[in-house]
């Protein structure tokens, strides 16, 4: 990481009796992309909030720049914010919206016309400025409510579910021009989202929340295989979860529904009788002989759903399922349920979850 731009040191924040973020701490680099990650409810807005400075935290610190901003005001701040509502100012032109923040700043008018103009370019808008909101698309709007927190040149950004009000393939470009532009202006920016997919692709690192708490900040690579909670594992990507029970720590053995599995690693502190949970992401499986992949374990065939490019395969371990996705082979027969299936997948690729 660069050097740190803005760090969130052990906040909390309580509204009356209940806790809705605890022990949050986050150093977050010059230029970042980051993004809080984690379903409804956890916390993300409320902690964006607190960087943005419409809300103070109940404990805690928040410095940006190396100046602590813990009680400035939103508009000591220096930040640019963009919502999921466009909150464009409707009876205000495209090019008056995005002018808006420097005529409050008390920018002469020369120069406030130019930097519009560079920032209509920016957003590939530069035809638009005359227009209103109401004339133009969700997505268009979007990218006018991004010019006009940019252009006052702020030392933050934070976006707070900004591509949720969109169709699904409007939300795909425009993540990637936000990200596009962020890295252009290298800009330190905080961008708030419950989309697994929309965190994993356009961030450096990604921190998971879960019930006010960071459980994990890593970058998309390591939340993705490395998780560290079962939450995380769970929330990002889709798991297969078998429950297995330790035979032999050291020589890390375990009986997976009375099948012995080899691991690689020493389950230290587990002892010999604990439960474990190991998890298998579905692309790390597939069926058929281990050959390299050394891991392998006897399963049945519950139920398969060909998709065309790939057949979606459901398997039973004893009580567990696994499932794996093959790709349609038309040479081959496809898998038939009810049938026994030997799962393959190297022993790396399983992740012991914490409890
Ligand atoms: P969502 O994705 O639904 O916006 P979130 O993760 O951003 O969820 P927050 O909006 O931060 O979650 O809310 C976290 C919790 O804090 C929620 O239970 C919410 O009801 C509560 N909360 C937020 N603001 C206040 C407030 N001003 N007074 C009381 N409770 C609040």
């Amino acid at each position: 990481m660069t050097e740190t731009y803005l760090s969130i040191q052990g906040v909390k924040k309580s509204f009356g009796p209940t806790t809705v973020v605890r022990d949050f701490s986050l150093d977050v680099g010059r230029g970042e992309f980051i993004s809080f990650l984690g379903p409804s409810g956890c916390g993300k807005t409320t902690m964006l909030r607190m960087v943005a400075g419409f809300e103070e935290p109940s404990e805690g610190r928040i410095v940006v720049g190396g100046k602590d901003v813990t009680h400035l005001k939103p508009n000591q701040r220096k930040i640019g914010m963009v919502f999921q509502a466009y909150a464009l100012f409707p009876n205000l032109t495209v090019a008056q919206n995005i002018a808006f923040g420097l005529r409050v700043a008390g920018m002469p008018k020369a120069e406030s016309a130019q930097r519009v103009q560079d920032m209509l370019k920016l957003i590939s808008l530069p035809q638009l400025g005359d227009r209103y909101p109401y004339q133009l698309s969700g997505g268009q709007q979007q990218r006018v409510a991004l010019a006009r927190a940019l252009a006052p040149k702020p030392r933050l950004l934070l976006l707070d579910e900004p591509l949720s009000a969109l169709d699904a393939k409007v939300r795909v470009s425009l993540r990637e021009e936000i990200r596009s532009i962020q890295k252009e202006l290298g800009i330190t920016t905080i961008f708030v989202t419950h989309d697994q997919e929309e965190a994993l692709s356009i961030s450096d690192r990604i921190v998971v929340m879960n019930n006010g708490r960071a459980d994990q900040a890593g970058t998309p690579f390591e939340i993705y295989n490395r998780p560290s909670t079962r939450f995380v594992a769970n929330f990002v990507g889709t798991l297969n979860v078998l429950e297995a029970r330790v035979l032999d720590a050291q020589a890390g053995s375990v009986d997976v529904a009375g099948q012995v599995l080899a691991l690689d690693r020493d389950l230290a502190p587990k002892r010999k009788g604990d439960m474990i949970s190991l998890a298998l992401r579905p692309e790390a499986v597939s069926l058929g002989r281990a050959g390299a992949r050394t891991g392998a374990l006897a399963a049945t065939i519950a139920d398969v759903h060909f998709l065309g490019s790939v057949i979606r395969v459901r398997t039973k371990i004893g009580d567990s399922t696994v499932s794996l996705d093959t790709f349609n082979d038309p040479t081959m027969p496809p898998p038939v349920s009810g049938t026994p299936a030997e799962l393959a997948f190297a022993p790396r690729d399983l992740m012991v979850l914490a409890d």
